[in-house]
């Protein structure tokens, strides 16, 4: 089975009307280029989301001014040169099979088989139970019977409800409610697995070390399916810069199948004349490498076959850099040792603002964490996070119990930690507080006591969040507390109550510790979300060293803007220092070059290795260290955008 190193996606969606498809496409010189720029990987279509094939179908339909096997060509020169190829098919979509079976499309509740808004591909979307789950599976067997490939892509296998006449009856027999959206949307997602599973079983007939990769419905339910996970995110238009972090810490988790970072040479899926800056391009891969994903850049394929050499040069000047540095890249792990757990949907995960300003939290302390769900073992970290909103199910309590019996701590902010009714601590003994409902103010003010407010101002700061209230059992100590606002924020009839200072300090808690559990009344990652405030990340962290002083990683002179990752390999570990800055232009975030650093002071814990050597990656230049109190020191006198330092 192949593995892929550096990948190359095409998006070849191509309207019916194109009179030129493929007319100026030499196969040998795309071929040769991307060898070129040591792509080792090539994902490209098959068939289309506008349901037309590039390949000699006998099932499908070809695109109608296609006049040769465009897709057998570059299987043939691919197979040449050393490249391997995957076959790309769009499941949720294909336009012209939906319009030529028009009961192979999803159906709504409204009875129209059309979406809105109209101008996007989504218009038109696939019923994954029809007779259209026969005809897409047939066609995949055929590319895979019929051309060397080496995997096959599935896209768009999206959870699109269908109340078609099919859906409703195995609905219907499986005593599901066909008529609320969130049980035919859950269904629609098991019906997508399950097409999932079943195009991976026959093309393993056929070819049993075929890689099998599918974008959506899920990572967790494809555990055994895929071959690898790609993780596709363009920071410049959907994610923005705070999507990619979280996805990189979460997926890495549930398995050690490789990742792949797929990022794109343009702003947005559609966008022919877009090419992102070289540094916008290269963080984002680096940024992937750094924790343990390959890189994957997406392009669109010129219907034509023109040969974009702008484009191609961009991605050959990238990817022969990043290579220099391969052999630190090559099957490196990320080593972690604190856990955020949000135990939720994929699609909760992927738009948590709570979970991202976690991840952004962590990572401007430069700690060294995973996102995490009940997917994944949380044996191995010494921290435990709970954001804002996770309830304690019977699983979670017994993990907890475990982590906290082995001298662990857990830090839980909000309505964390307790039970899935709502009405108690699960876990009261342990957490030391009784729950007393919702907190009344609006807003909310707190004051830390004189153990945990070093660096904080002494004045009542703001919450930016709701909470609840905390009754302290004897022997917790409150370490902050509650202040109450002159009046909550309201209409009261007469007047518009906007201006509402902060009045008396009361006895609720804001911030308790037991044992080695922390507790935040106020849910403060979504205050963190809100307005950034530093405060709040400052009482975090003091609450986190407080617990966990001995971090894996300390530096100084370090901006909070910059980012360190650490990777290991037998033998060494890797630190990658990161020194970007996305800045907001308009309505667009953008890197157009990395910011320069200087004497930034890099502490590594040893962990019972005794590193003998440490050097900046690829030229291996030595760097001055010591040995200092379990860790090994060194400094790097410099930096712009991104630095390898190697301690081996
Ligand atoms: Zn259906």
């Amino acid at each position: 089975m192949h593995h892929p190193k550096y990948s190359l996606f095409y998006d070849n969606h191509t309207m019916k009307a194109v009179p030129d498809v493929g007319a100026n496409f030499d196969v040998d010189a795309f071929t040769d280029r991307i060898k070129r720029c040591g792509v080792d990987y090539l994902i490209f279509h098959a068939r289309c989301n506008q349901g037309l094939a590039y390949y000699d179908t006998k099932i499908g339909t070809k695109h109608p001014s296609l006049a040769y096997d465009l897709f057998g060509k570059l299987s043939e020169a691919c197979d040449k040169k050393g490249i391997a190829l995957a076959a790309y098919f769009n499941a949720g979509i294909s336009s012209e099979e939906g319009l030529r079976h028009r009961d192979w499309t999803t159906l709504y509740f409204d009875g129209r088989s059309l979406r809105e808004p109209r101008l996007t591909p989504h218009v038109r979307t696939m019923c994954y139970n029809s007779g259209y789950r026969d005809h897409l599976m047939a066609m995949v067997k055929e590319v895979a019977g019929n051309y060397r490939i080496a995997g096959v892509m599935i896209d768009c296998l999206i959870n699109y409800p269908c109340v078609c006449p099919v859906c409703v009856k195995e609905m219907k027999e499986s005593g599901m409610d066909w008529t609320d959206l969130n049980v035919v949307t859950r269904f629609s997602k098991a019906s997508a697995v399950r097409l999932a599973k079943d195009i991976a079983t026959e093309v393993k007939k056929i070819a049993p070390d075929m890689l099998i990769s599918n974008n959506y419905p899920s990572y967790e339910e494809l555990l055994d399916t895929n071959s690898y996970f790609d993780v596709v995110c363009l920071p410049a238009s959907e994610g923005n810069y705070d999507f990619l972090p979280v996805m990189a810490h979460y997926v890495r988790t549930l398995s050690d199948m490789p990742v792949l970072n797929m990022t794109g040479r343009f702003y947005e899926w559609g966008d022919f004349g877009g090419l992102l800056p070289e540094e916008a391009i290269k963080s984002e891969l680096l940024y992937g490498l750094a924790n343990g994903m390959r890189p994957n850049i997406g392009g669109h394929f010129h219907p034509r076959g023109d040969l974009e050499v702008a484009v191609l040069d961009r991605i050959e000047k990238i990817y022969k850099e990043i290579q220099t540095n391969e052999e630190w890249y090559d099957n490196a792990k990320a080593v972690t040792e604190i856990a955020v757990v949000y135990p939720k949907s994929i699609h909760n995960i992927k738009g948590s603002e709570v979970l991202r300003a976690a991840v952004r939290m962590l990572s401007e302390l430069k700690q060294q964490f995973d996102v995490v769900t009940l997917a994944s073992d949380w044996s191995k970290y010494e921290v435990l996070i709970f954001p804002d909103s996770i309830l304690f199910t019977e699983d979670i309590i017994k993990r907890v119990k475990t982590h906290l019996d082995e001298g662990k701590a857990v830090i839980s902010t909000g309505i964390s930690g307790l039970n899935k009714e709502q009405t108690a601590f699960a876990l009261e003994r342990e957490w030391g507080v009784k729950y007393m409902g919702q907190n009344e103010y609006d807003p909310a003010y707190f004051v830390v006591g004189d153990r945990l407010n070093q660096g904080l101002p002494e004045m009542p700061l703001s919450l930016y969040s709701s909470g609840i209230e905390l009754h302290a059992l004897e022997g917790t100590r409150v370490e902050a507390n509650l202040v109450k606002p002159y009046q909550n924020r309201g209409w009261d009839g007469t007047y518009a109550i906007v201006y509402t200072p902060p009045r008396e300090i009361t006895s609720k808690p804001a911030l308790t510790i037991n044992g080695k559990v922390a507790h935040f009344s106020h849910e403060i990652f979504s205050g963190y979300f809100e307005k950034a405030s530093v405060e709040l990340r400052r009482i975090f962290s003091n609450v986190l060293h407080a617990f966990f002083s001995e971090t894996m990683v300390k530096c100084e002179n370090l901006p909070i803007f910059a980012r360190v990752f650490v990777t290991g390999q037998p033998n060494r570990r890797m630190v990658h220092l990161f020194s970007y800055v996305p800045e907001t232009r308009g309505k667009t975030p953008m890197i157009e070059e990395g910011v320069e650093i200087h004497h930034v002071t890099i502490m590594i814990r040893n962990d019972n290795k005794t590193f003998s050597k440490v050097y900046l990656a690829p030229e291996k230049r030595n760097l001055p260290f010591e040995r200092i109190q379990g860790y090994t020191k060194t400094i790097v006198d410099r930096s712009k955008g991104y630095s390898l330092i190697v301690f081996e």
